[in-house]
């Protein structure tokens, strides 16, 4: 990767931290998410920037005991799919028991510091 694919990244990463979350939809609907630059479903590089919706639903759900070395001292976790309406996003599921997590729990995604190495994460976090 680029320095300038990290860096819209990092953006889209602080975005999200400050409650002000996007996303990109090609001219057929496609969600995508930063660094990407064309649509990943059918290649169109006409991209409009949308608002993330406030919440999402979770459409798949893991426990991950045996995790990667990046996030060693937060397992178990559990780790989620989570549909926005026109895209989706992966990550960390806090704030709720991890055995009580379903799919079509409401959740808010933010950004928080893994426990193993402090490095930012997508986390989802119930929603009010
Ligand atoms: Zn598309």
């Amino acid at each position: 990767m680029t320095d300038v694919t990290n860096g819209e990244y990092d953006a889209f990463l602080e975005a999200l931290a400050a409650g002000e979350g996007y996303y990109r939809s090609c001219e057929n609907g496609h969600g995508l998410l930063p660094p990407r630059r064309a649509c990943p479903h059918c290649g169109d590089r006409n991209l409009t920037e949308r608002d993330l919706p406030s919440a999402g639903e979770i459409v798949t759900h893991t426990t991950v005991s045996v995790p990667t070395p990046q996030f060693e001292d937060d397992a178990p976790y559990v780790t989620a799919v989570v549909d926005f309406g026109g895209v989706r996003l992966t990550g960390v599921v806090r704030g709720i028991d991890q055995t009580a997590v379903e799919i079509g729990d409401r959740v808010t995604a933010t950004v928080e510091s893994n426990e193993t190495d402090g490095e930012r994460t997508i986390v989802f976090r119930p929603a009010e």
